[in-house]
C-alpha cells in the first residue's frame, strides 16, 4: 500500500473533524470541498453587508466537541467565544399565547405552570424525568458505539435500560408517546417539533427521539461569529497540524484497486492516491452511483430510505416590528398534522408551514434597532431533485409563512435586495443525490436509527462521515461520526501496517 495518506472527501463538520484528529495523529491529510469554504451545511450568506449563519443554528451538546477539541490538544474555550443561552427558546400560536423554555429547569416548570396549569407543569417534570432517563440509557449504547445493533444494544442496555425503554409502551411514535404525557396540545406540538431536528415527522419517529428535547435543555450555546466560526475554527486547527485543504474541487470519483479504496478522481481529471478515503458527503451519493460504479453503491448499508426534510429558508437582513424575538422562535400553526401529511405523505410544501426565525442579534446583546439578521425556515419535501415543487409553489409557501408571522405579530418586510432564498432544489445542487434532504434519512420507526451506514463501509480503505450516518444528523452528532470515522481509519492503519494507536472513547493517543 503506497504511503499516500487519507483523502477527506467534504469539509462538512464531519470532514473537518475527521481531518484535524487524523492530522493530529500525524497522518498526511487532503481534504477535498467542492465549495469554496469549509462547513457544508454550517455556511453563511452574505446579504445587504451582514454575514447571515444560514445553516444550523442551535448549538448544543457542547461536551462532544470539548472532547474533540481536547483529543486535538486544545480546548473549545481556548479557540472560540461561546455563551450559553438563558432562553432555550421562545414558542408562539397564533392566539397570541407564548410559551419560553428556559436553561434554568425550575424557570421552566414555572413557565409551563403559568402557560397551561400546575398539572400540566406536574406533567412536564414527570416528561422531563422520561426524556433523561432515555438520554442517559442511550447515550453509552447508541450515541457513542461506533456500530450499534439490535442486539448489541439490547446487551449493553442491561436489565434496568431494557426497563427504560419497555417502560414507553410498546414501540410508540414521539406523538403518542408525548399524548400520554401532555393534555395541552400545544405542549405536545412542542415537543413533537423535536422530531424535526433529524428531518423526521413526529408521527413516524420513534419516541425515543424525546432525549433531543434533553439535549436542548442541557443547554443551547450561541458561538460568536455564528456557526460558520466553528467550522473555520475546525478549519484553521486542522491547517495549523498540516491538513492541506482544497477548495472548489468537485471529487468525481472514489477510486477502487482489488475491490479496495485506493483514491480519488477529481472533475478535472487529477487522480490522487490515498491509503485511505473518508467520504463526508451524504450516503445517497455513493448509494446512486455517483462516486462510481461497480462495487461502491454497494459499501452503504441497506437499501435506500425515506429520505428526511428539506426546507425554505431565507437569511434575511431587515428591521421587524411588532414582536418581541429572542434569539430562537418557533412560531406553530394550529392544524400541526397536515405540515407532516403534506410532506411525507402528499409530496408538497406545507400549506399550514410552522415557522422557525433565528435572530442572531438577539440573547445577548441588546435588542437591536435597526435591521436585524434573520434565518427563517420552513420544513419541505425533499423533492429537490423533480419538478413537483414549481416556482409558483414556493411563492406561495412564503406568503404563506410571512402571512403567519404576521398573523403571529412579527413583521418582517422582504424586499429584494435584503433576503436571499434557498429552496429544495438549491440544497439539492449543494448536497448531491439528496434531493434537498438536509438530514440523511428520515428516523422513521424503530429500527430506522440502526438502518444507517456505520464509519466503516463495506469497502476496505473507504470510511464515511458524516450526518446521513451513525449516530446521525445534527452538528454534534456529525461530529461524533467524524470522529468515529477517524478512529475507524487509525484501526485500518493498524490493520495494515504494524502501527498501533491506543483507540480510547475520548479521542486517541498514539504510544
Ligand atoms: C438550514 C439548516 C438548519 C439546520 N439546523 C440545525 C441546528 O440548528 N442544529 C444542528 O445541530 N443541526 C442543524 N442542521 C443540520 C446540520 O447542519 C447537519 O446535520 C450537519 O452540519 C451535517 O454535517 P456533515 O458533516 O454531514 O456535512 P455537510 O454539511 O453535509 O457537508 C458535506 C460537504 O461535503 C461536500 N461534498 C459532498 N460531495 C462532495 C464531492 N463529491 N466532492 C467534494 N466535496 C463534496 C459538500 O460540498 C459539503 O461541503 C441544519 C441544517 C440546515 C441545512
Amino acid at each position: 500500500m503506497p504511503e499516500s495518506g487519507v483523502v477527506v472527501v467534504g469539509a462538512g463538520v464531519a470532514g473537518l473533524v475527521s481531518a484535524l484528529l487524523l492530522a493530529q495523529q500525524g497522518l498526511r491529510v487532503t481534504v477535498l470541498e467542492s465549495a469554496d469554504h469549509p462547513g457544508g451545511k454550517m455556511r453563511q450568506l452574505q446579504v445587504d453587508g451582514a454575514a447571515i449563519d444560514s445553516g444550523p443554528t442551535v448549538f448544543t451538546m457542547r461536551w462532544v466537541f470539548d472532547r474533540i477539541f481536547d483529543a486535538a490538544g486544545t480546548s473549545l474555550a481556548r479557540e472560540l467565544n461561546t455563551s450559553p443561552l438563558s432562553v432555550l427558546a421562545r414558542h408562539a400560536w397564533a392566539d397570541g399565547s407564548r410559551l419560553d423554555l428556559h436553561a434554568d429547569p425550575l424557570q421552566s416548570i414555572q413557565a409551563v405552570a403559568e402557560f397551561a396549569g400546575p398539572d400540566e407543569a406536574q406533567r412536564f417534570e414527570r416528561f422531563c424525568q422520561q426524556a433523561r432517563l432515555v438520554h442517559d440509557t442511550l447515550e453509552g449504547p447508541f450515541i457513542r458505539s461506533p456500530s450499534p445493533t439490535l442486539l448489541q444494544m439490547a446487551s449493553a442496555l442491561g436489565p434496568s435500560g431494557l426497563r427504560v425503554l419497555l417502560g414507553m409502551g410498546v414501540m410508540p411514535s414521539l406523538w403518542r408517546s408525548l399524548g400520554q404525557h401532555f393534555r395541552d396540545p400545544r405542549l405536545q406540538q412542542l415537543f413533537g417539533r423535536y422530531a424535526t431536528y433529524c428531518g423526521s415527522s413526529p408521527w413516524q419517529a420513534p419516541a425515543t427521539l424525546m432525549l433531543i428535547a434533553q439535549v436542548e435543555m442541557d443547554g443551547v450555546w450561541s458561538v460568536d461569529g455564528g456557526m460558520h466560526a466553528l467550522a473555520q475554527c475546525l478549519a484553521r486547527l486542522g491547517a495549523q497540524r498540516g491538513v492541506q485543504f482544497r477548495y472548489g474541487e468537485s471529487v468525481q470519483r472514489i477510486t477502487l484497486s482489488q475491490d479496495r479504496a485506493s483514491g480519488v478522481q477529481l472533475a478535472s481529471g487529477e487522480t490522487i492516491a490515498a491509503q485511505a478515503v473518508v467520504f463526508n458527503g451524504d450516503v445517497a451519493a455513493l448509494r446512486t452511483g455517483l462516486l462510481g460504479a461497480g462495487p461502491l453503491p454497494q459499501a452503504v448499508k441497506g437499501r435506500a430510505a425515506e429520505r428526511s426534510l428539506s426546507a425554505i429558508t431565507w437569511s434575511i437582513n431587515a428591521p421587524t416590528h411588532g414582536f418581541p424575538l429572542e434569539r430562537h422562535n418557533v412560531f406553530f400553526q394550529d392544524d400541526y398534522a397536515s405540515e407532516f401529511t403534506d410532506i411525507f405523505d402528499r409530496a408538497r410544501l406545507p400549506h399550514k408551514p410552522t415557522v422557525y426565525v433565528c435572530a442572531q442579534d438577539r440573547g445577548l446583546a441588546d435588542t437591536p434597532t435597526g435591521p436585524e439578521r434573520l434565518l427563517c425556515l420552513v420544513n419541505a419535501p425533499a423533492l429537490g431533485d423533480s419538478d413537483h415543487i414549481t416556482p409558483e409553489a414556493i411563492d406561495q409557501c412564503e406568503q404563506a409563512s410571512f402571512q403567519w408571522l404576521q398573523r403571529c405579530g412579527l413583521q418582517v418586510s422582504l424586499q429584494s435586495h435584503n433576503h436571499v432564498r434557498t429552496t429544495p432544489a438549491q440544497f439539492h445542487q449543494l448536497f448531491p443525490a439528496t434531493g434537498g434532504a438536509l438530514y440523511g434519512q428520515a428516523t422513521h420507526g424503530w429500527m430506522s436509527a440502526f438502518a444507517r451506514s456505520n464509519s466503516a463501509s463495506r469497502i476496505p480503505g473507504l470510511f464515511l462521515a458524516g450526518g446521513s450516518v451513525h449516530p446521525g444528523p445534527g452538528v454534534p452528532m456529525a461530529a461524533l461520526s467524524g470522529q468515529l470515522a477517524a478512529e475507524a481509519v487509525m484501526a485500518h492503519r493498524a490493520l495494515t501496517k504494524r502501527y498501533h494507536p491506543v483507540l480510547t472513547s475520548g479521542g486517541m493517543s498514539t504510544p
